[in-house]
């Protein structure tokens, strides 16, 4: 996970965080993308997951402004329209928010009047790739670990949007009178605030910037790498199922662990398998006595595959879960 060079000046640590790619989450060749042997990609070519409008920090938005070109433009574009602009930056504005309400299913990947402001044509349509929000650095369509996977970058999600905040805050205390406080900044007076608010950041000392770094951040941190670390375990003797849906299909059950956007095809006796992994029975035991009763061998490597993909996790009692799984979709 690449993060703008402020929040590593916060937190240095952020750089070590084993946050890589998703191969699944082919954004080049969008994996959501209408396709008619895939019944499951569905998002409307070519605004794909940037039908979302992003929440983006003064000084993240006065780095884009200050980088120039097409992204430079497209902010500015955006702050013609005050809603939604003030001294911390920009989130959506209210008509937004309001035709959004409630219709995410409907609305997200699919209805092209939401497209991100910054989106433009290109194989990653995005004009602010390095300047872009905590959700755009962490939401991905598709997971390799499934669920697993997902709960870990939501925990990355918290910690780098919490880091955004915090650096917006202490810009905003920084503002002039004629910034701080106003709900609806005009365009010309936001686009000088952000790029000050950047050059603030820049110029700000070790001293001042370890400051924003508190014990709740800190806690932050650790929750990001023990959901990695949790992500990253090998396959543990005593799994459950962790199935978040199932779908029947011709070939057998289309299955999902956090997304319906993330669907597993497998065989149609799945569940003759599923149902002996009861959390008491070893895995083993359990493919051993559904072999036995649908008279046919099952591989070993089945169960490797469903715990790759989050589709069997351990037993809730192990788990010591204290983040919970946030939304699946970067919903306002
Ligand atoms: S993350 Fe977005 S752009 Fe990338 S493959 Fe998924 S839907 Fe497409
Ligand atoms: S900021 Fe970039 S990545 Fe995020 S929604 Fe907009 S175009 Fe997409």
């Amino acid at each position: 996970m690449q993060v703008p060079d402020p929040l590593l000046r916060v937190l240095p640590e952020l750089a070590d965080l084993p946050f890589g790619a998703e191969p699944l989450a082919s954004c080049a060749s969008c994996a959501m993308a209408p396709r008619p042997s895939d019944p499951d990609a569905v998002f409307v070519s070519p605004t794909r997951c940037c039908t979302y409008h992003p929440r983006l920090a003064s000084f993240l938005a006065g780095r884009a402004l200050r980088r120039g070109g097409v992204g430079a433009e497209r902010i500015r574009q955006r702050l013609r329209n005050p809603d939604g602009v003030s001294e911390l930056g920009i989130v959506p504005p209210t008509g937004t928010r309001e035709r959004w309400a409630g219709r995410t299913a409907q609305v997200f990947g699919r209805d092209p009047s939401f497209a991100c402001p910054y989106w433009v044509e290109g194989p990653l349509g995005c004009s602010i790739h390095e300047d872009r929000d905590a959700v755009c650095r962490t939401w991905h369509c598709k997971v390799v670990t499934g669920q697993r996977g997902q709960v870990a970058w939501t925990a990355a999600n918290v910690l780098v949007a919490s880091l955004e905040r915090r650096l917006a805050r202490w810009c905003a205390e920084r503002a002039p009178a004629d910034v701080r406080g106003v709900e609806w900044l005009p365009g010309d007076v936001a686009e000088r605030w952000f790029v000050d608010a950047a050059r603030l950041v820049d110029e700000a000392s070790d001293e001042e910037l370890r400051a924003l770094r508190t014990s709740r951040v800190e806690a932050l941190v650790e929750a990001a790498a023990r959901r990695a670390a949790e992500r990253d375990r090998p396959l543990p003797d005593v799994v459950v199922p962790t199935l978040a849906s199932w779908e029947r299909r011709p070939e057998g059950f289309s299955v999902t662990s956090f997304s319906p956007f993330d669907r597993v095809l497998l065989p149609p006796w799945i569940f003759e398998l599923l149902s002996r992994l009861d959390g008491e029975r070893t895995w083993r035991d359990a493919v051993d006595q559904a072999s036995d009763a649908l008279g046919h061998p099952i591989a070993h490597d089945l169960v490797w595959m469903l715990w790759s993909r989050g589709l069997v996790g351990v037993p809730v009692e192990n788990e010591g879960s204290d983040i919970p799984v946030l939304s699946v979709l970067p919903d306002d």
